[in-house]
């Protein structure tokens, strides 16, 4: 009998395999005292330990930036820095000193307090340093203890498995690269851990998140997981099994259908014209949207380069990065995302208050205008960079038009301050994703030049769904009709205003949110690039007026279902020669 289990989706792709649970930690550290005599030689081992640690971690560092690239690389600055705090040092050596324990419970026991700090909470915000905790326990304890050195993976058969970790740390996760697992499934993290970021890179599907439930999951279990919804099927059926093989995009016919999509025009079968355009966390991301064809970059997340870092990326690191998505899209440019930190994304270098609710609280625009240098240094830089390529900037998370007006006043101050001053201000735009934004819009459009309807966190903010909670993953419906109908009004607004608007939600990577989308009116969508191939054909297989036709249906929907419905029935009847996307919708 197969049942499911809900996580965040972190990574997106599909999987199916037997599941091998990844137990990696030293649980318990034996005790035992030592005398007066051998205290300075326990200091010594102990100093030993941790720089041996460092070194290792900082040739982790070195592989991985080389290996992955230089942001993933930066997770690792964080580690070996820890391992110089004097809190961590001097609590170990005082109690080898004073209470005369061995180096190695010495250690574990300062780690467990400086761990106690973070660990009470539930904060997305804490998790990153809690793992990074734990991997810098593993690393010295794993010496001082004479473990076995060496990854935790290579003694395992991980191949072709979907791996369940408690918590997966920045070492293990870039210890996956080449070991062709399949899958990924943890009960901590978030979409934003750095784990997250590294599975992203190497390709890995991922689900974050998922509890304590996760134990429930025998070992070899069959298991079908989807990164991009976070759905897992544990035991499924004969049924589901040949659903999901039949959704496999992997099938190589399928794979090289998709392909030749790249480069193909995108069109409506009744020719309206749409453009895709890609969504990237990471300068590297670029190559990735180049090969789908995607035609400019609608969402760069720059903060992406700044979370997880011990230090501010400086404005002349910035600009390489950003001019270096530039310069991939010559034509079509990039859009570039001030930084939206906070929420779930924490930057260690802000020292940022813990708070009891960071989705409402310090983020992204709040944060920019609070620390005017950070922001200004961002701004540079792009300004910078768009001498080499075009680049718009989106500003996230605005709720109200001063926060519009403070942030132009620094980007004509930054303009005007550069030798060479850019013939024509930045084009500016803001995120619509907050209910404020949206139903203001009419208030805040005269002061932009384009508009970005984020899904994701209008979802959560006007169904009051915090977007990290796995329980809620049900109720997390970004076609809920309270949606549908304001990315109506917005659009209607947008069109009243003559000002561009595109979506950047995830909404746009699901096919049946896709059609609602363009039935509604809107012809830009920027996705991820793995998602980019299956949209488009979605988008060359329907027919815009057909669409219309489908929403006069919709006025009274009263829920998810009464939406997803009829766009569905319509996909099924547009694209039956599509077996795979078919199979898609009702897979995972
Ligand atoms: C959104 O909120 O829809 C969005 C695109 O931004 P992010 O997912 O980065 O918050
Ligand atoms: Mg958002």
């Amino acid at each position: 009998m197969s049942w499911r289990l809900h996580g965040i989706g972190a990574s997106p792709g599909r999987a199916f395999g037997p599941a091998l649970r990844v137990e990696w930690d030293i649980v318990s550290v034996p005790h035992r005292t030592i005398s007066p005599e051998e205290v300075d030689l326990e200091i010594e081992r102990f100093q030993g330990a941790r720089s041996w640690a460092k070194e290792q971690i900082w040739r982790l560092q070195a592989e991985t930036s080389e290996r992955i690239g230089p942001v993933e690389g930066k997770i690792f600055e964080a580690q070996a820095m820890m391992l110089d705090d004097p809190d961590l040092v001097g609590g170990t050596a005082s109690y080898i000193r004073e209470n005369f324990l061995p180096a190695e419970r010495a250690f574990d026991w300062r780690l467990l307090e400086l761990r106690s700090r973070f660990a009470d909470t539930a904060h997305v915000m804490a998790l990153d340093r809690l793992a990074d905790l734990r991997d810098i326990r593993f690393r010295v304890l794993s010496r001082l203890l004479g473990l076995a050195e060496g990854s935790v993976l290579s003694s395992l058969p991980v191949g072709g498995c979907i791996l369940l970790f408690d918590e997966l740390t920045p070492s293990l996760a870039v210890g996956l690269g080449d070991k062709e697992v399949r899958g990924l499934l943890t009960a901590t993290g978030s979409r934003a851990s750095h784990s997250a970021v590294i599975a992203r890179s190497l390709r890995i599907p991922c689900v974050v998140g998922i509890g304590p439930d996760l134990d429930e999951v025998q070992d070899r279990a069959p298991v079908i997981l989807d990164g991009a919804t976070g759905r897992v099927i544990v035991e499924p059926t004969e049924t589901e099994k040949d659903t999901y093989r039949r959704s496999d995009v992997q099938t190589t016919a399928r794979k090289r259908r998709l392909e030749e999509l790249a480069h193909r025009v995108t069109l409506t079968r009744d020719g309206e014209r749409v453009v895709l355009q890609a969504n990237l966390d990471q300068p590297d991301d670029a190559a990735g949207a180049l090969e789908v064809g995607a035609e400019g970059v609608g969402l760069f997340r720059s903060e992406f380069l700044v979370i997880g870092r011990r230090t501010i990326p400086s404005e002349d690191e910035q600009y390489e990065a950003y001019r270096q998505v530039a310069e991939a899209f010559p034509r079509h440019g990039v859009t570039l995302r001030t930084f939206d930190i906070g929420g779930d994304k924490f930057p260690i270098f802000l020292s940022m208050p813990m708070e009891e609710n960071p989705y409402l609280g310090w983020r992204a625009i709040r944060v920019c205008l609070d620390l005017p240098d950070l922001f200004r240094n961002q701004l540079r830089a792009a300004v910078r960079a768009a001498a080499h390529g075009r680049v718009r900037i989106l500003l996230p998370f605005i709720v109200a038009s001063d926060e519009i007006r403070r942030t132009r006043e620094i980007l004509d101050e930054v303009s005007a301050s550069l030798d060479v001053p850019p013939e024509e201000p930045l084009p500016l735009g803001i995120m619509i994703e907050t209910p404020a934004a949206l139903e203001t819009v009419d208030l805040l459009a005269p002061h932009v030049d384009f508009l970005s309807l984020g899904t994701n966190d209008l979802t959560q903010y006007a169904l009051a769904v915090d977007r990290g909670n796995a329980r809620l993953v049900d109720l997390f419906d970004p076609l809920h009709p309270a949606l549908f109908r304001m990315y109506g009004r917005l659009i209607e607004a947008a069109g009243t205003q003559g000002i561009d608007v595109g979506v950047c939600g995830d909404l746009a990577e699901d096919p049946i949110g896709v059609v609602a989308l363009l039935a509604l009116g809107y012809r830009r969508f920027s996705l991820a690039p793995p998602s980019h191939p299956e949209i488009k054909e979605v988008v060359l297989g329907v027919s815009a007026s057909d669409l219309s036709g489908v929403m006069k249906g919709l006025a009274n929907a009263d829920q998810p279902s009464d939406i997803r419905g009829p766009f569905r029935r319509y996909l099924e009847e547009t694209l039956p020669e599509v077996p795979e996307l078919l199979a898609r919708l009702s897979a995972v």
